[in-house]
């Protein structure tokens, strides 16, 4: 499972923060993806939650904030967003788009202490 693998690279993370500063244990992790990343948010959260066990950030709360899907149309010769990509415009319905946005990959924004 992917979520996995990121979840453990996350939870290093994390433990090489709480190290650096002293911090006993992390209560609130804010995460940001995009929308279409690939990442699922309730298999992010559940492989979090058993994953997080046992180290400083068990128990945290987890943020994730979704960035939203955008698209550039060529035929509207603009940035639009979007809830998903469908590979069409939501505005014209033309076909001449590319997806620039929501495809980020998982990013750590910040966490709190205790
Ligand atoms: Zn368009």
């Amino acid at each position: 499972m992917h979520e996995q693998s990121l979840v453990q690279a996350l939870l290093d993370l994390i433990e090489e923060y709480a190290g650096r500063y002293g911090a006993k244990k992390i209560c609130r992790v804010r995460l940001s993806c995009g929308r279409v990343s690939g990442i699922e948010p309730a298999c992010l959260r559940f492989a979090f939650a058993v994953q997080s066990q046992g180290t400083v950030a068990d128990g945290a709360h987890l943020e994730l904030d979704l960035l939203p899907v955008r698209i550039y149309c060529f035929a509207c010769e603009q940035e639009i967003q979007d809830e998903a990509y469908h590979a069409v415009c939501p505005r014209c319905r033309g076909s001449a788009v590319v997806l620039v946005g929501g495809t980020e990959e998982l990013k750590l924004i910040d966490m709190d202490a205790e």
